[in-house]
């Protein structure tokens, strides 16, 4: 399908740029909900413009946890597909949203339920960026009703963070998640730092995107999963031999080029019981990131699908951390929020529109 910005181009194709831009600026006022309330336009452009899809996404569904801290929404899209989007508040307001790049997954890890569901097709730029539009309406109109877990009443909610780790490999859809981000940073307030793109580690998008000048350098997280080429292909079906000192290449010159404090690399390392959580897991790990440099490890405690893993205990969690420490390297253990929802990392899936 074309874009939206394609279909008022063939619509109007003698507009001057600024008309698209005004819209654009539209798309983000949570208080405008259709072409009508477009006043920028003239009448006749609004009522032409009907037939273009003001949200290419419609809530099939909105669950929330029992502290309404995370919400979880089934978003329908035009041809019937289903995804899912998250967003999670934290204990000082902050909100963060968690957006959707494919339909499915075609990577396959073994402990995530999206991989379960195979590829079903890549979303569109306007479908990744409306997922950020639907909080935008929903934190509208749920501010003074008591459905999330602060008190908005006094300032205004505001999404400060986006992160790329819902449903699919967001740079098996690169293009798209490009377009998406760009308009983002163009349209919101949020800097390249507030938003992150999660990666199993496709390196022949990771290599374009040093040269690429029109890929915005948002943060980026690499799912690691473990420094041992054996474990990963386990936990990993898509990682191959060689895939680990490619990916510690790629990382130095990454960071050589735009390495500082606001650019630092994160892998990420979901623990799994007796798969990745053993002591030489944790050194192997500590070697690796300290082989390239300014790298933060994200521990997350796994949350159970029904798969062939289990997650790590607390106490092993807590040693792994001890280990990497004490090598003198940064980590952090993710606080895991949602799970009673199914929307914590891994658990996002659709099957027959229904929530797994
Ligand atoms: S963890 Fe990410 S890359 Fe792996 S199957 Fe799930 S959605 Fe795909």
């Amino acid at each position: 399908m074309p874009s939206r910005q394609q279909q008022f181009s063939d619509l109007f194709p003698n507009e001057p740029a600024f008309r698209w831009r005004q819209i654009e600026q539209a798309f983000f006022v949570p208080t405008i909900r259709s072409w009508d309330g477009v006043t920028s336009l003239s009448k006749d452009m609004r009522a032409a413009l009907a037939v273009l899809p003001w949200m290419t996404v419609a809530a099939d569904r909105v669950m929330a946890g029992a502290s309404k801290d995370t919400h979880k929404a089934l978003l329908t899209l035009g041809d019937g597909q289903v995804i899912e989007t998250v967003l999670m508040e934290n204990a000082r307001g902050e909100l963060t949203i968690c957006v959707s790049s494919q339909v499915g997954c075609a990577m396959r890890c073994g402990f995530c339920a999206t991989g379960r569901m195979g590829l079903k097709r890549s979303l569109d730029a306007d479908e990744i960026i409306d997922q950020y539009r639907f909080w935008q309406h929903f934190l509208e109109d749920n501010k003074h009703r008591g459905g999330l877990h602060s008190d908005f009443s006094a300032i205004p909610p505001r999404i400060s963070n986006i992160v790329f780790m819902g449903m699919g490999e967001p740079l098996a859809n690169y293009e798209n998640v490009k377009t998406a981000l760009n308009v983002l940073l163009a349209q919101t307030d949020l800097g390249p730092t507030r938003i992150t793109v999660s990666t199993v580690g496709v390196l022949p998008r990771l290599e374009q995107m040093l040269t690429d000048k029109t890929w915005p350098h948002v943060r980026l997280a690499i799912s690691l999963h473990s420094a041992i080429a054996e474990t990963r292909k386990q936990i990993v079906p898509t990682s191959y031999d060689d895939f680990l000192p490619r990916l510690a290449d790629w990382a130095r010159r990454y960071l050589t080029i735009l390495g500082n404090r606001r650019h630092h690399l994160t892998f990420e390392y979901v623990m799994l019981n007796g798969v990745n959580d053993t002591d030489d897991h944790a050194r192997a790990l500590a070697a690796f990131v300290r082989s390239i440099g300014n790298v933060k490890c994200n521990l997350i405690p796994y949350n159970l699908t029904d798969c062939e893993f289990a997650r790590s205990e607390d106490s092993r969690i807590e040693r792994f951390l001890r280990i990497l420490e004490n090598a003198e390297v940064t980590a952090t253990r993710r606080r895991t929020m949602g799970d009673d929802i199914a929307a914590a990392c891994g658990q996002l899936i659709v099957l027959s529109g229904k929530t797994a």
